[in-house]
């Protein structure tokens, strides 16, 4: 939530500053995805509602790889997953 002019007035005078925003939770894909074994699948960007899932040429097949700012956290690829790879971290945030 945005600090109030006051509310950051108050923790400039009490010598604080403003906490950083907390930054919502990225997906990253595992080693169970089903590209790593040449098995063809692209459901977590079926999945994807703001296009953060790519999928990029690699030895053995096209591979997926997240676009950590277009990546809100919401979880769909994870739900979306038959192997199991995605999961959510607060973490990683490497582009
Ligand atoms: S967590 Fe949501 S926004 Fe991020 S890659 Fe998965 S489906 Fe896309
Ligand atoms: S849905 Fe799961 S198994 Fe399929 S490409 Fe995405 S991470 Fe890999």
């Amino acid at each position: 939530m945005a600090e109030t002019p006051d509310l950051k007035r108050r923790n400039f005078l009490l010598g604080g500053f403003a906490a950083e925003p907390s930054r919502p939770p990225v997906a990253v894909i595992g080693q169970s995805c089903f590209t790593f074994q040449g098995i063809a699948c692209m459901s977590c960007r079926d999945a994807c509602p703001t296009g953060a899932v790519r999928f990029e040429l690699a030895v053995g097949g096209a591979r997926p790889r997240i676009i950590a700012d277009a990546c809100t956290g919401c979880g769909d690829c994870s739900q979306a997953c038959p192997a199991n790879a995605m999961s959510l971290s607060n973490i990683e945030r490497v582009s």
